[in-house]
């Protein structure tokens, strides 16, 4: 278990999807023996510093990044549009600097309900990220998204999503992952996109989303998906090892991690 790390995990921070402080999932986490975990939100970095403090409080390395809004062209805004995610996670300090660059177009040039990106733009700054396949929304559904994965794993490091989530779409999915991964050499990674910190939360994310989606309780028009906690489902029961190159990629972003301290004190963090 302790071996795992989470890499796909959103807190409060995540704008109406997401439950939970920095400090409950920190301190779950280190009871739980993790040595890491990772924070991506949705379009934004708001909650990194508090991360920082509450990792380096519980002795658990942070890796900082986002699961970015994706779109073909950022300039073209229509309604009903289709969004894609993709997670990134910086690398180091200029990594951090590129999601800084890339979130600052998303939101001043490619704001369309939320903050998006696009592949051109993700192209030009991937250099010190790592590219993560995100969920059933994947950018690799995207026209194109394929093609875009194969341009990516030759600028930097990419991988791809497997979740263990009871959903027909997701087990569907899961395969359709393990298939693309074998065909293109892509590692793959079990991850939980976590949602909120205990199962006895999920409630809870449940209003939050029903207040991001304008929907009352009764409508019951939307799930926050069950099992999104961060003790469920670690890589071991999906028979889905960490790939011995993404191993590597955490081992060295769990360095780099450190230098990631935006209050400079958080630098030369241990653990
Ligand atoms: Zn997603
Ligand atoms: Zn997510």
């Amino acid at each position: 278990m302790s071996d795992f790390v989470h890499l796909h995990l959103h807190d409060q921070y995540s704008i109406l999807d997401g439950y939970g402080k920095a400090s409950q999932y920190c301190e779950l986490a280190n009871k739980l023996g993790y040595k890491a975990m990772a924070l991506t939100n949705h379009g934004n970095v708001d909650g990194v510093i508090k991360w920082q403090q509450s990792c380096k409080a519980a002795g658990i390395k942070s890796i900082v990044g986002i699961e970015a809004y994706m779109v073909p062209d950022l300039r073209i805004k229509k309604e009903k549009e289709k969004r894609y995610h993709v997670v990134l996670l910086a690398k180091n300090n200029a990594g951090f600097n590129s999601l800084l660059r890339m979130l600052t177009v998303a939101n001043l040039d490619g704001f369309y309900y939320r903050p998006r990106i696009d592949p051109a733009l993700l192209l030009e700054h991937c250099g010190d990220l790592v590219v993560g396949g995100a969920c059933l929304e994947s950018y690799i559904n995207m026209e194109g998204g394929i093609d875009l994965l194969k341009q990516l794993g030759k600028k930097t490091d990419v991988y791809l999503e497997v979740m263990p989530h009871a959903m027909r779409e997701q087990a569907k999915f899961n395969q359709h992952v393990m298939k693309v991964a074998s065909d293109l050499k892509v590692p793959v990674v079990a991850t939980n996109d976590c949602h909120y910190p205990e199962k006895h939360h999920a409630k809870l994310q449940e209003v939050l989303l029903a207040m991001q989606s304008k929907k009352k309780w009764k409508d019951k028009g939307f799930a926050a998906g069950a099992n999104r906690d961060v003790i469920a489902k670690g890589a071991e029961m999906l028979g889905v090892p960490l790939d011995d190159l993404m191993a590597e990629v955490i081992a060295g972003m769990r360095e780099q991690a450190a230098a990631l301290g935006l209050d400079g004190s958080l630098a030369g963090q241990g653990g």
